[in-house]
């Protein structure tokens, strides 16, 4: 249960890293998502991609031991050996035996951070120099990194000079200040280290079976240089890394540099197949000598030129090169057998996820990661290699706005496998104080132990419908002093944040009470019903009336049925109670698929309840029910766009005559494309429209509630404020990015069907 004490040093924490990392993270992922947009936007066809990659990656998975053997024989085949190691232990005892406490030089790799190996190598007295430019960073300072891609994002240039000064005692005209400096800088050191370097451990960012071909995805030279300069080479990778053959790589040499930090290309593709055909290269006195051993035996013999296939008889393995190739399992082929973690496994390692989510954009991987990895991928693998009480750490930072799913390069379903987790996390915690307390008065089906937030959050409905029940008074309860205070530290919820404002008259007595639906059915163009969600029915009224008289001006016949005043589901979805939203989400469907069968097109108003039964809910009930359901729900604005693209007459709707608006549009709704629909209707009724650039507002449903993650949520909404503070009317079409925009604007956001509905 989180207690009030550990909420206030989760605040404490994500503060400190706010004001320390966040400015020079927010700075570089937002550099990274604003390049993934422009680079992927110049693809022909990027979905097809993605689905090839998916493809390749699932069958890779399916067939992974089969792929294992044929790597096996494809490595050894050339001399090399292949060890599949069970763990960590078993991976660094192998690892420090080939290694014997001789000096290492290092490409970048996660697995072998996810092992600790260098500390393993330290053991037996083994120099290991990390020779990629940002883990070399990490290392002087002693710093895990903070993204997949990026491992010393965090760090400014100022902080990285003050760092090489005081490590290397510089000063004056030696202390190197620009970028361009500090890399030369440190190549200089780098290279030393690598021309004394007796074995390069290298990742390897794919292999594949066919021909034992490994593919090194950098941004920096030396990891070329680290498998190609001393004579043993010991590459350590996840066994998710087999991918069948060498023409597999295609897509993901396209991929992987667009999805994470916005190349086109990755700097060095190297494509190697150890033990490289190269002699192992030798400098100064050695190289004289060795170069008069091989004239004086082969006059005319070509210099093979270090990690290529050039020379005399180079495609065959160098003779003086040793190669051992470390496949690590580490939990990794239990995570295959779970149908939930196994789409970890088809993870690249892009970082994608991590630079489009707002949360990490403004903490980074030191707040949301774990031992090794970090972003919303991050939950999977740490669940996966380290166990859920790592996972806990940082999962309810995912707020599962979805905003990474059409980043993410393999399609992974990145806020499914932290839901899944979540719900993992509660199943395992202990039972609380309160539970007594709260058994039998909450209706959901989540065992003991289960924080109080959540509970609240996750039976939303029931509190909405409490609340309206008892309105005004409930309304003016909740807002006293005392309330707000006992709130805060028993259950977590912020004090600064206004709480919803409940209405007596709920849309569904609303509409019963004019008396249904008043298109007859004779002359009305469509039928609808529209889906009385648990905020619209008993909150936020109004809207529900605005698109009631918006759908009936355009000649829908509309009706609001107290049958479909059930909740989707989303609210204990997002607290990871998926037994209580699989509950929810049947009786959804009961009341919802009769309406669909009789004809009746079902139109939402919350975007987070149309992702629910668009995403979510094939995961919930049967596929086939999930896809009907579905198939005859509709945004709003996007209902009205199809009825104008029809002939409706926008006559009665309300027009803006030019009048700027800005827009923020929900998340979930932008990764279901449905943006465009909202500011086209706009247009077309002339207003004048300005877009959010951000990925996400901040507040995520209940998460800017949560009296840990204010000051983070706020932080998120920051670059709305800079986007939006001067603008006269804004509009938003999720419930809570209008809450959210209401607190930093200081303005009073609409849903945009206000701004069209009839006056
Ligand atoms: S989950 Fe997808 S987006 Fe995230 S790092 Fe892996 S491949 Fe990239």
């Amino acid at each position: 249960m989180s207690k009030p004490d550990s909420r206030a040093e989760t605040a404490a924490r994500i503060r400190h890293l706010l004001d320390t990392e966040g400015d020079a993270v927010a700075e570089n992922t937002r550099g990274f998502n604003r390049g993934r947009y422009e680079s992927t936007g110049e693809l022909a066809d990027y979905e097809a991609l993605k689905d090839e990659a998916r493809a390749i990656k699932e069958d890779a998975i399916e067939r992974l031991p089969e792929l294992i053997d044929d790597l096996r024989e494809a490595v050894e085949a050339r001399g090399g050996h292949l060890y599949v190691a069970d763990d960590a232990a078993d991976a660094n005892a192998y690892v420090r035996e080939v290694v014997d406490g001789d000096n290492v030089v290092k490409s970048k790799s996660m697995t072998t951070e996810e092992l600790d190996l260098n500390e393993a190598l330290a053991a037996d007295d083994a120099r290991v120099t990390e020779t990629d430019l940002g883990e070399w960073v990490l290392q002087l300072a002693d710093e895990a990194p903070s993204h997949i891609v990026g491992p010393a994002i965090h760090k400014s240039r100022e902080g990285i000079a003050d760092l090489f000064a005081e490590t290397f005692d510089l000063d004056g005209d030696d202390r190197p200040e620009t970028a361009e400096e500090l890399t030369r800088f440190a190549r200089e050191k780098l290279l030393a280290d690598i021309r004394e370097a007796d074995v390069g451990v290298t990742g390897a960012n794919f292999l594949t079976a066919d021909s034992g071909t490994m593919a090194l995805v950098t941004s920096e030279g030396n990891a070329r240089k680290t498998v190609v300069v001393p004579d043993t080479h010991v590459a350590v990778a996840g066994v998710e890394k087999v991918i069948p053959s060498v023409e597999n790589l295609a897509p993901f040499v396209e991929l992987i540099g667009r999805s994470g930090t916005g190349q086109d290309i990755t700097s060095y593709v190297s494509l190697f197949t150890p033990p490289v055909p190269s002699p192992p290269v030798e400098f100064g006195e050695a190289r004289r000598a060795s170069a008069e051993r091989t004239a004086s035996a082969k006059p005319d013999a070509p210099m093979a030129d270090p990690g290529t296939a050039a020379g005399d008889g180079a495609t065959e393995a160098h003779p003086d090169r040793e190669f051992h190739l470390v496949l690590v399992d580490n939990g990794r082929l239990d995570m295959r057998e779970d149908d939930d973690l196994r789409e970890t496994l088809y993870c690249i390692r892009c970082g994608a996820c991590s630079n489009s989510c707002g949360n990490f954009q403004s903490v980074g991987g030191h707040a949301f990661g774990g031992e090794t990895y970090s972003g919303g991928i991050a939950t999977g693998w740490e669940a996966g290699v380290e166990g859920l009480d790592t996972a806990a750490e940082f999962n309810d930072l995912c707020t599962g706005c979805s905003r990474c799913v059409p980043a993410c390069p393999v399609q992974i379903d990145i806020p499914w496998i932290n839901t899944v987790v979540r719900d993992r996390i509660n199943r395992g915690a202990d039972p609380g104080a309160f539970d007594p307390l709260v058994e039998g008065l909450t209706p959901d089906d989540e065992p003991a132990g289960l924080a109080p937030s959540k509970r609240l959050f996750g039976n939303f409905e029931t509190l909405a419908r409490l609340g309206s029940a008892t309105a005004p008074l409930s309304n003016w309860g909740s807002n006293l002093g005392p309330v707000r205070a006992a709130m805060d530290r028993w259950l977590g919820v912020a004090p600064e944040r206004d709480l919803p404002a409940f209405e007596r008259e709920t849309l569904v007595d609303w509409f019963a009470a004019r008396g249904g639906p008043r298109v007859s059915e004779r002359l009305a163009r469509r039928e609808a019903v529209v889906y009385p969600d648990v905020y619209t029915n008993y909150a936020d009224v109004d809207r529900g009336k605005a698109v009631v008289r918006t759908l009936e001006a355009l000649g829908v016949r509309v009706h609001v049925p107290g049958s479909a005043a059930v909740a989707s589901g989303r609210a204990p979805l997002s607290q990871g109670m998926i037994e209580t939203a699989r509950g929810k989400a049947e009786r959804c469907l009961d009341a919802l698929l009769p309406e669909i069968d009789a004809g009746r097109d079902v139109v939402v108003i919350e975007p987070s309840d149309l992702a629910a039964f668009d995403r979510e809910y094939g995961k919930l009930i049967p596929e086939t029910d999930a896809d009907r359901l579905a198939d005859g729900c509709y945004e709003v604005l996007e209902y009205v766009y199809g009825l104008l693209e029809n002939g409706a007459d926008p006559g009665g709707l309300t027009g803006g005559d030019g009048d700027a608006v800005a827009y923020h549009a929900h998340c979930q709704q932008r990764t279901l494309e449905l943006e465009p629909y909202t500011v086209a209707v706009l247009e077309r009724l002339g207003y004048d429209v300005t877009t959010s650039e951000t990925e996400c507002c901040g507040m995520a449903g209940s998460f800017g509630y949560k009296s840990a993650y204010y000051e983070l949520s706020m932080d998120v909404g920051e670059p709305l404020v800079e986007q939006f503070g001067d603008a006269d009317r804004v509009l938003a079409s999720g419930t809570s990015c209008g809450e959210q925009l209401d607190a930093l604007l200081d303005s009073s956001p609409e849903h945009p069907i206000k701004a069209i509905a009839p006056l």
